[in-house]
């Protein structure tokens, strides 16, 4: 130290202490790490050599003076304490680097330039063989205190060893990926300028004379020797580099491959050899390079080839460009004595076991050459190209995703990641890359896809600083390799993993748990496409060194999977747009929309509806994920962040019919799923003042507009991607009854007791299971993962201890699973709880501690003990979180619609008023029972039957309305009221009677807002209730033909059509809430499309609105008043009690495919009525036209318009607009009887056989008059008016003409009148009188059938 500092005499107190300190750091981490190659130097000459160095390193700029401001660091003090990227440049001044980050910053104007830190950095550089590892070729800076990784540009083999100065460095640290991650791992280094020896070795720049390339052999040549394979042989080889392919760990064995060139020929280079793995690092595409100790191996993996291996003699030697071509050398053998290692490489177990590379999965097999993908499925080629640009954005380095240039995308999952110095700003090189293009529509249209075949070497380090990437999508590589996807598959996994974290997390899903998520959608949905993955096993050797090259990516298919995941407000919008794009107003009249008038147009547009399925979506099928949910309202809803959609939603019922139900399963209630196969309804409301059809085009006339859109959906169709923990448990139930069936039925025998227990063991047991399951799988993913792919620069070492954090994290990420879970099954409740908030927080948070300490094992013993306690009702302590509560059994007989009632309830202080409510008529069955926890939906138990039955009316008021749509009579809950041990909670009270009036109603019980209930599946325990049928419900028919003395009728059927009545007032601006509230519709409800039917009007105006009144669906309508029109027929109208419940859902897909209706004679329809048919098909003559008439009506007013103006004297009218009406009346009969049959305007013309032009004509020479009535007298027409009118003539003459009274085959209704059979009516008979010759008979004849036309099938067309 004294001799050192003696040099320094003249120097200031400043610089001398500065220099005493770089004394002290060369002497205590420097020079104990320098290796023998340095020969002897003393810390001394290390040290002066080091302040040469710098001085002439900052000379430039100040001349002979010390960089004071910067300070040494030691490796450990920088991967310790450096925790943001920063970079460090001895070189420059203040300026120089301002330059430099404005530079930087304008190149890619999101980010920050790295920041400066003046750290002076020194160490060895070293090839990743420390004594104390196995090599794995990992370059590294080292010193006495540690080492850290480093990338180099373009390092020489020189370096390795050498004390130096690294001048110029970026530090990146690592996102920590476990909580004992190594020091080595917590960051990298970026050399970015030429290491400085300390050293005076006079080797550090190349000398092309000391090229030693005698004896070497080129490409060509060594082709052919490795032909014949001698032993011993070893093999110098020179050429150009071709491709350096990425660094693999098979089985903990690092190895990489290496491709030369000569000309044409091409030969591939093996590297296994632990010392020389660190040459990858040196390789680029297009050096030269000259190889020694090479031999020659088979490779059994592949079959019948051989290549040249390194051996631990080889060595790499770089060459300038231009001596390749002067190479004249004769190739001489390079013959050493044999030694005794074998040469054959494929008895190393890490080659052999190449093949094992598939993956050990089931799936595997079933994904063998299915049938011919589809045309959109059929694969493309991809092309390989080389490409050099500037990476622009890294949309996640896990999943190695990153973008180049602002537009090409860059996937690298198909290689063992490589996450150093991949970083925004970062200039690469590829070479033999995949260009695939818009292998998926979520990322950018051109990919470049690398493969094990392919080069990727970062040319200029990034000057920009990096955000942390999220390391959540690390498994999914992983999966990749498991189920060997395609590309497109992968892009829409990672696009999916993205959108989930966008749209679920973190309030349904943990952000660890998105992959898990997304791995069951991939499931979901590749399952329910053809095959999964893609098939056949992958060849690692084939794939590297094979001509011509096959590789996954060679062949992609252009987006699959093809549904398209979208979010729930996406999903809204684009049914919102595609409400009104679909929207054809003409479309919505029926066949004589042109002789309306504007009365009677504008309701048939004032409500319309779009059905259209999610799978026929354009351009891809949907998809949705989402968490049903029962908000405050009166419907189930599917939610993500983003938004909510209401819910329609069926169930297929128990029974194998297959026949639908309304859903009343509570437990779906929290479950994550993924609904693919959904009807999108959008009904459009529109007010409108259109004058006549031919306006309908000019939207002025549409005073508001407005649309509801929601889904249907059946559950059944639903998949399941984290159910809530009542499906949970019902889904094990339901999986152990189908397994072991006849088990349980004894264990039933047994006691309520005994089962649960045995239940909840199960539960527990099978838990385990799928834990233990999943984690043997993981730790196969790892194991797989090992051999397949190398991890870049790690040691088997590092790769267990990786391993071992994977299974710690896989743990703790079970745990986080069932905390979710828990949180989940308590979602529906959490909002009520506020007050125990607070204490659950501290509850999970004292929960994470413990998982984070002890990890799942001690949660699953704690999970064990719950359900012991649980079967212990009334003992036993409870754990903090465990509420206790009441429960009672009750089973629903019928239900009241939700409605805005005057409930006289102020509740929770608030105002007494109209509130939405709903009451249900329930028996509740036995006792009311105390749980130390919530018992949920578990299974029945006997003690909850015991005891008496009583009917209660319960009230579901404001926020307890939700349940709404999950209760059904006929099905049985278990109503809990959380917080009590107080059984009087659950007892309904009698309505005081007043003065003396005794009442005789049910008593009632008000359901508290957060009062739970469950829904209690089959099979229940025998009880008599099991069977209990609530109401009759009875058929269309039977309310039809039911004695008149019925007044509330229930009855089931399919809505085949709605109309909006005209509503008495308009608002001139109308809102939503205006339309909707005062709405009053006509459904027509039948009981198969062409059955009969009947109206059902309802008065909307006091209740919210209901969805799925949609024509096809199945309704069933309870406590509708039954009544008599005045000419008899029967109509339905709701009252308040009245219900409206969706059964089933219209399949929308049947609409074209309607078969005619049946062909009937009149006769037989006649006698039977409607239960025959409402629709037939009569094949008859036309006997004669009873009447006829033409009318112009003004469209306004309806009365008759003539020469252009209405002819309305008082008040005056000014329409303009006419619309042309016509009526006929024919009698026409088949053999068996006759009708009378009634025809409009789109008809007339084809009974009265007129052509389009001479239809029109006609229409135009009544504009005059305006009107024409003729009808039957004797055997002519006869007119109101004057006889000798031609017009009159004219049609009399066609009338009576042959082209009238003509074979016709007709498509008929039957008139309402005549819907009963003639044998039942007794008004109808009436008396007809016949003259044969000279006699008279009189008879009593029943009337015609009275039928109206909607369809003529001239004769020719009928068949
Ligand atoms: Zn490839
Ligand atoms: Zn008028």
């Amino acid at each position: 130290m004294e001799s050192f500092m003696d040099n320094f005499r003249e120097r200031s107190e400043v610089e001398r202490e500065w220099l005493q300190e770089l004394f002290v750091f060369v002497r205590d981490n420097l020079y104990p790490v320098l290796g023998p190659s340095t020969g002897s130097v003393s810390p001394e000459q290390l040290s002066l050599a080091m302040i040469r160095r710098v001085e002439r390193a900052v000379g430039s700029s100040c001349a002979r003076s010390l960089p004071l401001s910067y300070r040494l660091i030691s490796v450990s003090e920088l991967v310790t304490w450096q925790r943001t990227p920063c970079c460090s440049n001895l070189t420059w001044s203040t300026a120089q680097h301002r330059e430099w980050v404005r530079e930087a910053e304008q190149a890619l104007p999101n980010h920050e330039a790295l920041p400066r830190a003046n750290l002076l950095l020194i160490g060895c550089l070293s090839d990743g063989c420390d004594p104390e590892r196995s090599c794995d070729g990992a370059w590294r800076v080292r010193d006495a205190t540690g080492t850290v990784h480093c990338e180099l540009l373009s390092p020489s083999p020189l370096w390795l060893g050498l004390p130096v100065l690294f001048p110029c460095w970026n530090y990146i640290p690592q996102p920590a990926p476990g909580k004992d991650q190594e020091v080595e791992e917590r960051g990298y280094l970026e050399l970015v300028g030429c290491p400085l020896p300390l050293t005076s070795d006079p080797e550090m720049t190349f000398n092309p004379a000391g090229v030693n390339l005698k004896r070497s052999v080129g490409v060509r040549e060594a082709a052919g020797l490795i032909q014949h394979r001698v032993r011993g042989l070893r093999v110098k080889v020179y050429g150009e580099v071709s491709g350096v392919y990425p660094r693999l760990n098979i089985a903990g064995k690092s190895f990489f491959c290496l491709r030369l060139r000569e000309g044409r020929h091409t030969l591939p280079l093996l590297v296994t050899e632990p010392c020389c793995l660190w040459w990858q690092q040196c390789l680029c595409v297009g050096g030269s390079v000259c190889v020694s100790g090479l031999r020659v191996c088979a490779l059994q993996g592949w079959s019948g080839n051989r290549v040249l291996c390194a051996t631990s003699q080889s060595s790499l030697t770089l060459l300038p460009d231009t001596l390749i071509q002067d190479l004249s050398d004769t190739p001489t053998l390079d013959m050493h004595t044999p030694d005794l290692d074998t040469d054959t490489v494929g008895s190393d177990p890490p080659l052999s076991d190449c093949s094992s590379t598939e993956c050990p999965l089931p799936e595997r097999e079933r994904q063998g050459a299915g049938p011919d993908p589809s045309p959109s499925l059929r694969p493309r080629l991809s092309k390989a190209i080389s490409y050099k640009g500037v990476l622009t954005s890294v949309l996640s380095a896990a999943a190695g995703l990153y973008v180049i240039d602002g537009k090409v995308g860059l996937c690298l999952a198909y290689q063992p990641l490589q996450r150093r110095g991949l970083r925004p700003g970062a200039e690469i090189e590829l070479h033999d890359v995949h260009f695939l293009y818009r292998p998926s529509p979520h990322f950018h249209p051109s990919m470049l896809c690398v493969c094990l075949r392919s080069s990727l070497r970062v040319t200029s380090f990034s000057r920009l600083g990096s955000e942390v990437d999220r390391p959540s999508d690390a498994p999914l590589p992983s999966l990749l390799l498991e189920r060997n996807l395609g590309v497109s598959q992968y892009l829409w996994l990672c696009h999916c993993c993205r959108a989930l974290r966008d749209r679920l997390v973190p309030r349904w899903v943990k952000e660890e748990r998105v992959y898990v998520v997304a791995r069951r959608l991939l499931e979901c949905v590749v399952t329910s496409e053809k095959g999964g993955g893609r098939g056949g096993r992958r060849d690692i050797y084939r794939e590297m060194l094979q001509e011509p090259h096959h590789c996954p990516l060679t062949e992609y298919s252009v987006s699959s999977p093809v549904c398209e995941y979208v979010s729930v407000s996406d999903c809204v919008s684009v049914m919102e747009n595609e409400c009104w794009t679909s929207l054809s107003l003409a479309s919505l009249l029926p066949a004589s929309g042109s002789s309306l008038t504007r009365a009677e147009l504008n309701p048939s547009v004032a409500w319309s509806v779009g059905l259209s399925l999610g799978q026929d979506s354009q351009p891809r099928p949907l998809l949705l994920v989402g968490v049903l949910e029962l908000p405050g309202t009166h419907t189930l809803r599917l939610r993500d962040q983003t938004g909510a959609v209401t819910c329609v939603a069926v169930e297929t019922g128990d029974d194998d019919s297959g026949g639908q139900r309304a859903a009343n399963n509570t437990a779906w209630i929290g479950c994550l799923v993924c609904v693919q196969r959904f009807t999108m309804v959008m009904e459009r409301f529109l007010q409108s003042e259109f004058p006549s059809y031919r306006h309908l085009d000019q939207d002025s006339y549409i005073t508001h507009r407005h649309c509801r859109v929601y889904i249907q959906l059946c559950l059944n169709d639903l998949q399941i991607l984290s159910p809530s923990a009542a499906m949970a448990s019902l889904l094990l139930r339901e999986n152990s009854r189908t397994t072991q069936g006849g088990e349980r039925e004894t264990e039933r025998d047994r006691g309520e007791m005994r089962e649960k227990r045995g239940e909840e063991r199960e539960e527990t047991r099978e838990k385990g299971g799928e834990e233990r399951e999943e984690r043997r799988e993981k730790g196969g993913e790892a194991r797989e993962e090992r051999r397949e792919k190398g991890g870049e620069e790690r040691e088997e070492r590092e790769e267990r201890r990786e391993k071992g954090g994977e299974a710690r994290e896989e743990r703790r990420e079970k745990g986080g699973e069932e905390r979710e879970e828990r949180r989940e099954k308590e979602g529906e409740e959490r909002e009520e709880r506020t007050d125990y908030v607070s204490e659950r927080k501290k509850r999970s948070s004292e929960e994470d501690r413990i998982e984070e300490r002890e990890g799942g094992a001690k949660r699953a013993r704690q999970n064990h003990t719950e359900n012991e306690t649980c079967s212990k009702p009334g003992g036993g302590a409870s754990l903090p979180g465990d509420w206790p509560c009441i429960s009672v059994v009750m089973c629903v007989e019928g239900k009241e619609g939700v409605a805005w009632r005057n409930e006289g309830i102020a509740c929770e202080g608030e105002e007494a008023g109209l509130s939405l409510c709903f009451s249900v008529r329930a028996d509740l069955i036995g006792q009311i029972q105390r749980w130390e926890r919530d018992p949920r939906n578990c299974p029945l138990q006997e003690r909850e039957t015991d005891g008496q039955t009583r009917t209660v009316e319960l009230l579901f008021v404001r926020s307890s309305v939700r349940w709404f749509p999950l209760i059904q009579a006929g099905s049985f809950y278990r109503l809990i009221a959380p917080n009590t041990q107080d059984p009087s909670v659950l007892i309904g009270c009698r309505v005081a009677g007043r003065s003396g009036v005794e009442l005789h109603t049910n008593p009632s019980l008000l359901v508290r807002s957060d009062w739970r209930i469950h829904t209690l599946t089959h099979p229940l325990l025998t009880t008599p209730y099991s069977q209990s049928i609530s109401q009759k419900v009875m058929s269309v028919a039977e309310v039809l033909d039911c004695s008149s003395g019925v007044d509330l009728v229930s009855f089931h059927g399919v809505i085949s059509q709605r109309i909006t009545l005209q509503r008495g007032t308009t608002t001139h601006t109308p809102t939503q809430r205006d339309v909707e509230a005062g709405l009053s519709v006509r459904l027509t409800v039948c009981v198969e499309p062409r059955g009969r039917s009947l109206q059902v009007y309802l008065d909307l105006s006091r209740t919210p609105y209901p969805p799925g009144l949609v024509p096809g669906n199945t309704v069933l309508l309870t406590s509708f008043q039954r009544r008599l029109s005045r000419v008899g027929g029967v109509y339905c109208r709701s009252v308040p009690v009245s219900c409206l419940t969706i059964m089933a859902l219209g399949k929308t897909d049947t609409q074209s495919c309607d078969s005619p209706p049946p062909m009937i004679l009149l006769g037989v329809w006649a006698l039977a009525g409607a239960e025959q048919c409402v629709v037939g098909r009569v094949r008859g003559h036309v006997v004669c036209v009873l009447y006829l008439q033409l009318q112009w009506t003004c469209s306004l007013c309806g009365s008759i318009y003539t020469q252009e103006r209405c002819t309305r004297p008082q008040p005056p009218c000014n329409s303009t607009s006419a619309v042309f009406q016509a009526e006929a009346k024919a009698a026409v009969e088949d053999g068996s009887g006759e009708a009378h049959i009634w025809f409009s305007c789109p008809v007339i013309s084809g009974l009265l056989g007129l052509a389009m032009p001479q239809w029109e004509g006609l229409q135009r020479s009544l504009r005059v008059r305006g009107h024409l009535r003729v009808y039957t007298r004797g055997r002519s027409l006869v007119c109101d008016v004057e006889a000798e009118d031609p017009l009159l003539q004219y049609l009399s003459c066609v009338c009576s003409s042959s082209t009238v009274c003509r074979p016709l085959t007709l498509i008929c209704t039957l008139h309402t009148r005549s819907h009963t059979p003639a044998a039942r009516r007794e008004d109808s008979a009436q008396l007809k009188r016949f003259t044969r010759g000279d006699r008279e008979f009189v008879t009593r004849m029943p009337p015609p059938l009275q039928l109206t036309c909607t369809h003529i099938l001239e004769e020719r067309e009928r068949d």
